[in-house]
């Protein structure tokens, strides 16, 4: 049997924090999170919490994949970029709400961990790609939505020129201590700042990162 406590913790965690988007609601309710945990995390995997990987990175809190997911607005047709695969987590939320996605990580141990959750959880619609995120996937662009797990001083540019027109990127942005998930849309005439909030995430290192 599964870890969760009824479904009740959507409710608890989400819909009284003021997620009420159905159809996130519905995707955070399916995925598997116990999946994606370490083991020796499994009893904590629908806790309100960001929780331990290896090499010093973490899955996120629910909430704040939520909010990421609800923030791209995505109808179900879209092919989603996703930057920082760690345990593959978003990337299984992601693909309840589009039709393909990508997620790319920069280390291949996570990268090979999250390829075998994810298909033990039976998420065929998502690949995970091994390389420098902060310069996206040029030769699959453009992209319906691009969501970002880990925080960069700015957008990278390469990011930016990879989304369609219409489409969001959601981003943690700031300092490696004190940051805000922004959300813009592309538009014709430039970014628009859909939404920002106070956030916490682990830095997003690369070319387009921090060094
Ligand atoms: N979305 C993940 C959260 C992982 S934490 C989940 O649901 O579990 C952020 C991840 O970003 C870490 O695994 C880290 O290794 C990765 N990361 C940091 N900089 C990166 C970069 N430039 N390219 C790809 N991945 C990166």
């Amino acid at each position: 049997m599964r870890l969760r406590s009824g479904g009740s913790w959507v409710d608890r965690q989400l819909r009284d924090r003021g997620i009420h988007d159905e159809r996130v609601l519905a995707a955070m309710e399916r995925v598997p999170r116990e999946l994606f945990v370490p083991e020796a995390s499994r009893s904590l995997a629908y806790d309100d919490a960001a929780l331990p990987l290896s090499y010093g990175q973490t899955i996120s809190q629910p909430y704040v994949v939520a909010l990421i997911c609800k923030a791209l607005a995505l109808t179900g047709e879209e092919r989603v970029l996703d930057v920082g695969t760690g345990s593959g987590y978003q990337a299984a939320v992601l693909a309840e709400l589009a039709r393909h996605v990508h997620s790319i990580e920069r280390i291949p141990e996570l990268a090979e961990r999250a390829r075998t959750a994810l298909e033990e959880a039976g998420y065929g619609r998502v690949d995970v790609h091994v390389g420098d995120g902060t310069l996206g996937l040029p030769d699959l662009a453009p992209f319906g939505g691009i969501a970002v797990a880990a925080a960069a001083p700015d957008v990278p540019l390469a990011l930016w020129d990879q989304l369609a027109e219409g489409a969001r990127i959601a981003l943690p942005v700031g300092t490696p201590q004190l940051q805000e998930l922004r959300v813009l849309e592309r538009t014709s005439a430039g970014p628009r700042l859909l939404e920002s909030v106070p956030v916490r995430f682990v830095p997003l290192l690369g070319e387009q990162g921090y060094s």
